[in-house]
């Protein structure tokens, strides 16, 4: 099962993130994963649970935002948010195909307990995955 070696990175992520705010406790740890990414949410979560117990993010809580899968077509320039994945264009049957969203494993962002400064971390993780 990937995602714990998944949540492994991430948590890595989330510490040196946490670290840069002066090691204070993370509250939120807000993903945004792609439809398309491979990620079986409820595996992530369980991951996270096991996981991130000992860790800065002990009490953190996991909130995963799904990121359409949007594709589009070089030949007929048309957009598309086909429920499966696919690499031909619905429209044209081209294979041109962009795909312009939906593969996304990232870090939105995290809170942590900290009422000074601004609590918020930006920090993209690499899709490994495939
Ligand atoms: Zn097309």
């Amino acid at each position: 099962m990937h995602e714990v070696s998944l949540m492994q990175n991430l948590l890595r992520m989330v510490g040196i993130a946490a670290s840069k705010q002066g090691d204070s406790p993370v509250t939120e740890i807000h993903l945004r994963i792609g439809k398309m990414a491979g990620v079986n949410r409820e595996s992530l979560k369980f991951s996270f649970d096991i996981l991130a117990k000992g860790t800065i993010a002990e009490n953190a809580i996991l909130v995963i935002e799904d990121v359409p899968f949007n594709i589009h077509c070089s030949d007929c320039g048309s957009d598309f948010n086909p429920d499966d994945f696919t690499l031909r264009c619905p429209e044209c049957e081209g294979t041109s195909i962009e795909i312009t969203s939906g593969r996304e494993m990232e870090i939105d962002y995290i809170l942590v307990d900290d009422e000074s400064d601004s609590p918020e971390s930006r920090d993209k993780m690499e899709n490994t995955g495939g």
